[in-house]
Order: C-alpha cells, then structure tokens, then sequence
C-alpha cells in the first residue's frame, strides 16, 4: 500500500516496522462539548485504514486519546459550577456514541491524559535532564533550538519562524512578561491558576502541555517508533512538530516512519469550526441522515482533499447508499430462494468478479482512495444487477453478496440484510423467555434475548410486562 508522507511529502510503499503489524496514533477530539462533523471526518477515515489494513492481515494497534484536560473543559466546567472530570467523561460517552453510531470501531486503547500524568512528569524530566527543557517559576519550556531537526513535518525553517516571532519576542522582552529563553520555545508543564484542575510534580502544583500528551502516551501504548501517526492537518504545526522534538529528543529513536493528515471538511468553502460558529454536530445530522450516510459521503471524497459539506451532497450520499443496500437486497433474495437454475458461478464468473475486488483493492492501495474505492463498489452493484436480471443460481448470487458485504464493511458501510422478523413471532419468542425465566432456565432466555437482538429487536423488562422495539 502507498502513503502520502508528510513528513517528505511523497506517496511512499507501507512497510511496518514489524512485519504484519501497524501501531497507529491518531489524535482524537478535546472533550468538553458534542463533536462536529469536522472532528468526525479523522475518524473516519483512519478509522477506514484500520479497517483496510486488517483486511489485507494486519494485526493493528489503534490508539487514539482523548484529551481531557484543557482551558476549554476548564472555562465550560467553571461556567456550570461543576469539575471539569464532569464535562470530560459526560463527552467523552457522547463522543463513544456519535463513534458507534457511525461504525467507527472503538481504538485498541483510548488513553486519556488526566490518566497518565506519572509517565508524562517522567518525560517532562527526563527532557530536563537530556538539556532539552528549563524551568522557569513553575513552567517547564520545551528549547526549540536544542533539536535542529525542528520544523522538518511541516517544512519550516527554524530561523524563519523565529523571525514571524521577532516582534512578539520584542514586545515581550520590554513589557518584561516573557520568561521564555526563546520565543519558539513552548510549554511541556504549566503551573496551576486559581480554579483549575492540579497534580503535584517536582515544579509544583500544575498540568501537562497538549503536545506532551500524545507524545506520551503514543509511547506508552505502542511504544518504540509508530507506524503511522495521524490526524486533521491543521495539527501539523505546532501540534505535530512539537510532538516531534519532544518525543525524538527524549527516546533518540524515530517518533512516527509515516504521518497522515486529513483535509479538512469545509462548510461554504471555509474550514468548519468550533470557534467560527459554521459547524453541525454528528447528533444533529443524525437526527435528519441515517448515520451511514454522514459516513459514506465522508468517503466520497480521497482522504486528503478538502470537502464541502451540503444538504444536496447528503442527498446525493444518501440515494447512492441506497443503490448499494437495494443491490445487497436483491442479491440476498436470490441466494435465500435457494435457486439452482441460471448461470452457474464458473471461471469466467469468478474472474469477472475478482476484477471489481483487484479494482477496489487498488484504489484503497493508492493512499486509500476511497472515491475510486466506491466506484468500484458500483460497478460491483451494477454488475450484480444486471446478473440477477439475466438470471443466476443461489450459489452465484451469494458470492456476490458475500464480496459486495466485504468491501463495503472495509469502508465501514453496513449493506448486510437482516433478517425479517414479523411481530407474531417476536411476540411468541417473549412468551417463550417469559416461560423459560419462570422454570429458572436462564440460559434459554438469554439466547432469545440473544437472538432478537441479533434480528435488531431490544427487549425491555419493565413492570408492565416485557416491552419491545425495532432499532
Ligand atoms: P480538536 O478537538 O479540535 O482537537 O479536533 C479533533 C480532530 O478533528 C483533529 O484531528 C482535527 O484536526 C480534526 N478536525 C477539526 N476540525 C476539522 C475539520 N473542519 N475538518 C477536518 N478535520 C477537522
Ligand atoms: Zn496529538
């Protein structure tokens, strides 16, 4: 598979550092609100290369934090009167569930800052020691100019930067505030104000700096250098290059051999945003688009250019979704009438189907294209169509099905047929566990339960009797 590498800005082959394994880190939301679609663009599709790499047999460690401890959960927190452990778990389950509901698998770990605070005083100190870090009245200072590799991701020059600085650097030199041996210096460990959440660390009562998170805690749970470290791309500068220094001055070892960043997704041509009030909440679109469109046409579009969101393109979105699901329907139809007659699923069959597959697989191995990824997906649709028009046996259908389920569960697109279940019958299953329960046999009760919900049925033991509802 090829990657865009920003770090050299080229499309680079995929070669992990241990053979069929991926340690990935992707930087994950700020919890102290619901998230947008913007944020859930980088999850999905990094969630989509996780998927892909396990499919060609990775075995992945996905890591993705929550950064749980900020001014904005701090400021929100102080609004409400409440600890801002309240805000940050209170979003961190809503985040958990905008993910489920848009397939987004949950990563192999989801460290959260305020968890690891031990591991990242220990770097902070050991940077200190290594001359990589000072402190100054209770602020530890990262010293930007004790790593020349400085600027390498996003292809800045150091001397440049710090001329864009000169004059903040000026005026704070004679207002007297900055403290800063450097102005590129920035912060690893700042000090405790009145009203904000504190550990005890040997620069005293503080917290941890935002760049210093990831770099900790991608240490901690993949350790050694990542395969991948990824995220939106307005986090290249500073957020990554911080990461960088940080984490390459402190383990003398690569951080990351492959960094990936996403466009952004835009709403009138501009960035959508928290702080530009242009943005709609995944809650909020769910509640018009069932979750799998919002997903799908986030795929529409190559990870890496930038897309415009609209009603018109979710409609769009929607109604090829649909094509996808009616075709996965009528397949599902043949193969469940048990049809012997028609073309039978020969050479000649296997061959045509296994194009569509080497078409997809290409287009996920071009630094996963998920657009031309997709239109192999139609073509696949169109193809199936026209064969059950012509006439094909159960067998042959179902390896239509089967493929066409593969490779839109790839991109995370569930185009499964579920059972029908008719509410006779579920009515007569719930007589069944009600029965069951009563003979203590709760092994039988479980597996209806079991079974319903498998069809998409939730049972509800209220004191009016059993209730039940499709989801
Ligand atoms: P934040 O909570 O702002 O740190 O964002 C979490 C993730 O969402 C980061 O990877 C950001 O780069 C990404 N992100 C934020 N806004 C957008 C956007 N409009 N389009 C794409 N990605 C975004
Ligand atoms: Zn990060």
């Amino acid at each position: 598979m090829k990657i865009f590498n920003t770090l050299t800005r080229k499309k680079e082959e995929f070669v992990p550092v241990q053979e069929g394994k991926a340690g990935i880190y992707v930087c994950g939301p700020t919890v102290y609100d619901f998230i947008h679609i913007g944020n859930a663009r980088p999850m999905i599709v990094f969630d989509t290369l996780r998927r892909y790499l396990e499919f060609r047999g990775y075995d992945v460690n996905y890591v993705s934090n929550f950064t749980d401890v900020d001014d904005k959960i701090i400021k929100r927190a102080n609004e409400q009167g409440v600890d801002s452990t309240v805000i940050s778990e209170k979003y961190i389950e809503e985040c958990k569930k905008d993910m489920e509901a848009l397939n987004v698998r949950p990563a192999t770990t989801h460290p959260q800052a305020t968890k690891e605070i031990p591991d990242m005083i220990k770097m902070v100190q050991d940077l200190i020691d290594k001359g990589h870090a000072y402190e100054k009245n209770g602020t530890v200072y990262f010293r930007v100019r004790s790593f020349p590799e400085y600027g390498k991701l996003s292809h800045k020059n150091i001397d440049d930067l710090e001329s864009g600085h000169r004059d903040e650097k000026h005026a704070l030199k004679v207002s007297g505030e900055s403290e800063k041996e450097d102005s590129l210096d920035f912060v690893l460990w700042k000090p405790m104000k009145e009203g904000e959440p504190f550990w005890e660390s040997p620069w005293g009562k503080g917290r941890p700096g935002w760049h210093l998170e990831c770099s900790v805690m991608s240490k901690k749970y993949i350790g050694g250098t990542l395969d991948i470290h990824a995220g939106g791309e307005d986090l290249i500068f500073p957020h990554h290059e911080n990461e960088i220094a940080q984490s390459e001055a402190a383990n003398d070892t690569t951080f990351a051999n492959y960094w990936m960043h996403n466009g952004f997704l835009k709403i009138n041509n501009e960035k959508m945003s928290k702080s530009l009030g242009n943005f709609f909440t995944v809650r909020d679109i769910c509640k018009k688009y069932d979750p799998q469109v919002l997903r799908f046409f986030m795929l529409t579009a190559q990870y890496r250019t930038p897309l415009n969101f609209s009603d018109e393109l979710m409609e769009v979105a929607k109604a090829s979704l649909l094509r996808i699901t009616n075709a996965a329907k009528s397949l599902n139809d043949v193969v469940t009438s048990d049809k012997k007659d028609g073309a039978a699923f020969d050479d000649t069959a296997k061959e045509e189907l296994n194009s569509y597959i080497k078409k997809f697989d290409e287009a996920m191995d071009d630094d996963l294209n998920t657009a031309d990824a997709i239109s192999a997906i139609f073509e696949l649709v169109k193809y199936s169509n026209t064969k059950i028009k012509e006439g094909i046996t159960s067998e042959y259908a179902s390896k239509l099905y089967e493929t066409l389920k593969t490779l839109s569960d790839v991109l995370g697109l569930k185009c499964e047929v579920k059972e029908e279940i008719l509410d006779a019958d579920i009515l007569a299953l719930i007589e069944e566990r009600t029965a069951a329960k009563k003979n203590k046999d709760f092994a039988r009760a479980d597996a209806i339960r079991d079974e319903l919900l498998s069809k998409g049925i939730i049972l509800k033991d209220t004191r009016e009797g059993v209730k039940w509802q499709r989801v």
